[in-house]
Order: structure tokens, then sequence, then C-alpha cells
């Protein structure tokens, strides 16, 4: 029988539930609504934090728990963990995506979590052992951290040693944020392509060679400051990507060409009249149709997630962050495209359609959903025009200017940095839009130039800070003026801080 991506996540709930004693424990909202250190769920186990630490109220069910599973919603665009820049350029980061977990809560640790995970790809979901790679945490001196050889002797069992590689903190110690629940993890990697040796590419963001299941073992909590604190338990918390499992699965060379994407692609079309996806691979290319069958694809199910769970597009704090997909996706519908205004909103449908089984507060928020992209999308239409006027006007003068200095043919001009910031501030274009406008008038964009006055944004938003940390951590009061001009500057603007984007 044929891996429908349901098919692929009801395997992995029901062999953690029947076989191995865990209890299906529902996916949280995708919007956190009461831990102020997330802006959104970016991993199965935020919603266990409580567990982890050891501080869960015990008059609540979740006290009870020591074995859970489920597919958990997650996204990330923000914070710690921020795919979006990668989003639509690769074939394997997606803003919302929904993330396979299993946990242990002071149950079972190393030994059964790399057991099962080995058992569970290979016997039930049929994965060749001959393309997995094991990672293991070979510490950290500066940390005080020691290499997990504990972890590397149980992967040698069912690999050989040069498949069994040691990494550092970046992949192999998993952290939820700034602060929170942390430790040591394995991960396991997957070769696309047969009969090769290629340890060299694990953790080289190869298209072919791609993680697939992080499994954390959970023993410290990183405190305000930095300090690691042991915790009084041992927990195990696990997240694979199910969009990467269903596409090795189906035997696709990307988590777009599975049944996941297909109908939203179709949609896209037939909505667009552009032709169809390629199923293109290989280097970013903001110029190709199929990254923007990609973003748009993309971004449609993170929104309707997000306002789905009670999100909603603003100016500031994760308002901000879905009003900038909003943004990215609707520019690249239309002048990629060449969508007609209005066509985002309607996209709602067939991601309400397809997922309302597994996740029903989908279908009772469908109207809300639709609505609230429909005005979203009308405002930016008035801004996207003009910008698209602002950036046309510098690029036809730069244009002309380099036309008639005559100049060398080949060496490309370069749209200058405070325009390119003005269009991000003013005109919400995030730069990499601005950039692919750029490469259609065959200019490039000042990034670095671009950078320095994000940097500077930055220093002026620290001051903010410091300036509110001096008030000893009293509220302010912004003047609509002062919001205005620190919202100019990427400040975001939270109801308890000021952050930066
Ligand atoms: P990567 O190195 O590929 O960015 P990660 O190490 O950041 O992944 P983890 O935090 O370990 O990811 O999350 C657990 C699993 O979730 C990963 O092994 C991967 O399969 C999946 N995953 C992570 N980020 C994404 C994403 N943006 N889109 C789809 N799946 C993802
Ligand atoms: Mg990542
Ligand atoms: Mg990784
Ligand atoms: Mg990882």
């Amino acid at each position: 029988t044929a891996w429908s991506a349901r098919r692929v996540r009801q395997t992995f709930i029901d062999y953690f539930t029947n076989k191995r004693e865990h209890v299906f424990w529902p996916s949280s909202p995708v919007v956190p609504h009461d831990d102020p250190t997330l802006l959104f769920a970016n991993a199965g186990m935020n919603q266990y934090k409580p567990l982890f630490l050891g501080i869960v109220d015990p008059k609540l069910p979740l006290s009870k728990l020591t074995r859970a599973v489920n597919s958990q919603k997650c996204i990330r665009a923000g914070g710690k963990h921020n795919d979006l820049e990668d989003v639509g350029k690769d074939t394997y980061h997606h803003t919302f995506f929904e993330m396979l977990g299993n946990w242990s809560f002071g149950s079972y640790f190393k030994e059964e979590a790399i057991a099962w995970a080995w058992d569970c790809l290979v016997n039930e979901f049929g994965l060749d052992p001959s393309r997995l790679y094991a990672t293991y945490f070979g510490g950290n001196e500066k940390q005080g951290l020691t290499a997990d050889e504990e972890a590397r002797n149980i992967w040698l069992r069912y690999l050989p040693p040069n498949r069994v590689l040691p990494f550092d903190c970046k992949d192999n110690f998993w952290e939820m944020g700034e602060t929170g629940p942390c430790g040591p993890c394995t991960e396991i990697h997957y070769d696309r392509l047969p009969a090769r040796e290629v340890p060299e590419l694990v953790n080289m963001d190869s298209p072919d060679l791609i993680e697939i299941w992080n499994v954390v073992f959970i023993q410290y909590n990183r405190e305000e400051g930095g300090a690691l604190r042991e915790l009084p338990s041992k927990h195990v918390d696990t997240g694979m990507g199910f969009e990467r499992l269903t596409s090795i699965l189906q035997d696709k060379p990307s988590n777009y060409d599975t049944d996941i994407f297909m109908p939203l692609f179709d949609a896209i079309q037939e909505l667009t009249g552009a032709p169809p996806y390629a199923g293109k691979l290989g280097k970013a290319d903001p110029e190709s149709r199929d990254m923007a069958y990609r973003v748009v694809a993309d971004h449609i199910r993170t929104l309707t997630f997000a306002i789905a769970d009670g999100a909603v597009p603003s100016n500031d704090g994760r308002g901000y962050v879905l009003r900038r997909i909003l943004r990215r996706a609707v520019r690249y519908g239309a002048k990629v495209l060449g969508a007609a205004p209005g066509f985002f909103s309607k996209l709602v449908h067939v991601v309400v359609n397809q997922m309302k089984d597994i996740f029903p507060e989908l279908e009772e928020k469908e109207k809300r959903v639709v609505e609230v992209l429909a005005d979203e999308e009308r405002a930016f239409n008035r801004t996207l025009d003009q910008g698209e006027k602002h950036f046309k006007k510098v690029a036809d003068e730069l244009l002309l200017a380099a036309s008639q200095r005559g100049g060398d043919k080949g060496e490309k001009v370069a749209f200058p940095a405070k325009e390119a910031h003005y269009l991000y501030s003013t005109m919400g274009f995030p730069v990499d839009l601005t950039e692919l406008m750029a490469e259609e008038k065959g200019l490039t964009v000042d990034r670095a130039g671009f950078e320095t006055l994000l940097a500077e944004d930055k220093r002026q938003s620290a001051m903010a800070a410091a300036a509110k940390k001096e008030m000893g951590g009293k509220e302010i009061v912004l003047e609509a003026e002062q919001t205005a001009w620190l919202q100019s500057r990427g400040v975001e603007i939270t109801d308890s801080s000021l952050k930066y984007v």
C-alpha cells in the first residue's frame, strides 16, 4: 500500500500508542497563549515545558503524563528557530510544518528512545538502514559539556562507526529558545540517494541528505543570563519532520512533491493560470516560478493555521511576522505567477479541506480566516503598487545613469541600501522581495549596506530596551507617534516588551 500523508501520521501515532504505551496528547495551538518567551509553537515539546521543569500544577491532567505522542503544529518564522528566509528557496524547510513526536517524562531514557526510533523507522516505515546516519553530541568545552558517548555506543549497535558522527552545540545540543528546557540530542539523517557513503554531507544542508528526526535528552534548563541548571529528572523529547518523512516514503525528491502540497499547487495553478509547478530542484533561484509556488503554498498554510488559532496580522509581535509572511506570498503570487488581486484568501479552503479531519479547528474558523486574509491582502495591494512604483522609479534612474556612463556591461549596478531599507520599513517589502525585483531589472541589492542600516535599527531598539530597563521594568505607555517611529525602524512592540524583529 502507498504511504499517503495521512497514513504516515497515523502509523507514527499508532506505533507509540499501541506498541510503546504512549498516550495520544493533541497538538497545542500554534499560537502559545501562556508562554511569553515564545512567538509561535516551534516544537512539539513546547506545551510540556512545565513537566520538564518539574513545575506542573498537580491538578492538571498534564501532570499525569509519563509518555506522550502526537503530531504538533509548528511555525518557525521568528525567535530562535526562524526558517522564513529559507522557505521557497529550499525544498525541506517550511514556515508551518507538523512535527511528529514522542515524549518521556521521567519514564524511559536514551536506551529506549534510540531503540524505538530505529525500530519505528526501519520496521514500521520500512526505511532502508543503509540510507541512515546518526549524529550525537560531541561535547563543548566552553560550556563544560562532555561528549555523549552513551548515545554513540547505543547507535553502534545499529550503524557502522562511519555513520555515527559527533557534532557541536549548533546541531546536537537542542534548545527551545533563549531560555527553557534543553539538552544534548542525537539525530537521524536520511540519504535520498542510494548506495553511497557520504558522511561529509551530514548537516551540510544538502537537499538529498536531510535530517529527519531529532531525539533530545532533556536534562537542563537554560536560565536567563545563560547558565545551565540540571533538572530534577531526565526526559526524552523527540521531533520528526512529518513532511520530510512523507517525501521519503513517497519516494519524492522534495517535500513539495508529496500529496501534502500537490492539491495546493493545483489550486494555485488554477487560480493564477500560471504554467504548472515543474518540481525543479537545485539552488535558490528567486526568479523561478517554482519558488513562487512553494512560497505561496507554504505561506497560506502558515497563515491559515495561525489565524485559526487566534493570531491576527498586525504591526507588532507575532502579528507583524504574519503580516510579513502574507506580503511575501501576495507579491510572489501577483508578480511571478500573475495572480489577480484577492487570489490568496481563495486558497484557505484548500488547506481547510485537506487538514480539517486532523485539525477540526480549521473548519470552525474558516470564515474568519478568509475575511482576515482578504482584508490584509486588500491593504497590501495598496502599498504593493506604491512600493513597486517607488522601486521602478529608483531602478530606472539607476539604469539610465549607468547606460549614460557607458561602463562595463558585465558589472551589475547596486540598488541602494537606503532604498531597500525604505521599502522594507515603510512599504513592508522584505529585503528578499526587493532582491527579486532587482534581479528582474538586472540589478543587485546592496545587502551589506542594508544589514548595516538594520544593525543601526537594532542599536536604536537596544537603546529603547535599555531605557525601559532603567525605568525598573515599569510599563512604558508609548505615544502613537513614538510607536510609529520605532516600528518604522523595525522595532517589534509587544504588550510587555520592546523586541527587535
Ligand atoms: P534543520 O537542521 O533541517 O533546519 P532543525 O535541526 O532545525 O532542522 P529540529 O529543531 O531538530 O530541526 O526539529 C526536529 C525536526 O523537525 C527536524 O529533524 C526536521 O525533520 C523537522 N524540521 C525542522 N525544521 C523544519 C522546517 N522548517 N520545516 C519542516 N520540517 C522541519
Ligand atoms: Mg533548523
Ligand atoms: Mg539541524
Ligand atoms: Mg535538529
